[in-house]
């Protein structure tokens, strides 16, 4: 799959690595941060870039001040909220997906979700959705498809890795993607979940959809 950002977007990113959000120009890469505590954030780092915009690590809450957008990868989401619950983390995430666009991926989704299942579970509340954990079996039963989409291309490849299911959405969350009906990627304001690994494939147009929305909530 063919990685399509401008070579202009990769000087302007290597140039602006130390910009805050107050200092950016309206046409700079945005600074969507990582969240690193645990998961393959750094497989999302890379995506990012392809993708045109300027990751940023996140292991500290005041960190999120100097960021446009976040996005909440894999990994076990009992493991993130243990974590978050240190330093006043889980309070400061909070504030931060009310006003800040934010993509959430499988434990992603599963922590930005109103209400978790399977067993139920803390979570930040703010994509109106209802999603069930391990839904589709042990790490066994992970795989890999490849699914009709929203996003224009054509289809997209979709890696589970011991998967969430959302299994209701409410009526503002669009959905860009099912998988036996549920939904696999939906976007609701400024959040953004899949319940499957993008940053595990060469295609960049998940990544690339977060990045753009990023860039209209700067205006
Ligand atoms: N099973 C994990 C959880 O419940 C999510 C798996 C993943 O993020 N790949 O948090």
């Amino acid at each position: 799959m063919p990685v399509t950002i401008s070579r202009k977007k990769e000087e302007r990113s290597a140039q602006e690595s130390t910009s805050s959000p107050a200092a950016i120009e309206p046409d700079s890469p945005p600074r969507i941060g990582v969240l690193a505590i645990q998961g393959d954030y750094a497989a999302h780092a890379q995506a990012l870039r392809e993708a045109g915009a300027e990751p940023v690590l996140v292991r500290k809450p005041e960190e999120l001040s100097t960021i446009e957008g976040l996005i909440i990868p894999g990994g076990e989401s009992t493991t993130f909220l243990k974590f978050l619950e240190r330093d006043g983390f889980l309070g400061s995430l909070r504030e931060f997906v009310r006003t800040r666009p934010t993509f959430g991926t499988c434990a992603g989704c599963i922590l930005l979700a109103a209400e978790v299942l399977h067993p139920a579970q803390e979570s930040l509340g703010v994509l109106d959705a209802t999603v069930e954990r391990n839904a589709y079996g042990r790490q066994i039963d992970s795989s890999i498809q490849t699914g009709e989409t929203q996003l224009e291309g054509g289809p997209l490849e979709m890696v589970y890795i011991r998967a969430p299911r959302i299994v209701k959405t409410g009526p503002n969350v669009r959905i860009l993607a099912t998988r036996d009906g549920f939904p696999v990627l939906v976007e609701q304001g400024g959040i953004m979940a899949a319940t499957f690994h993008p940053e595990l494939s060469a295609d960049r147009r998940v990544h690339r959809r977060f990045v753009e929305l990023v860039q209209r909530s700067r205006a």
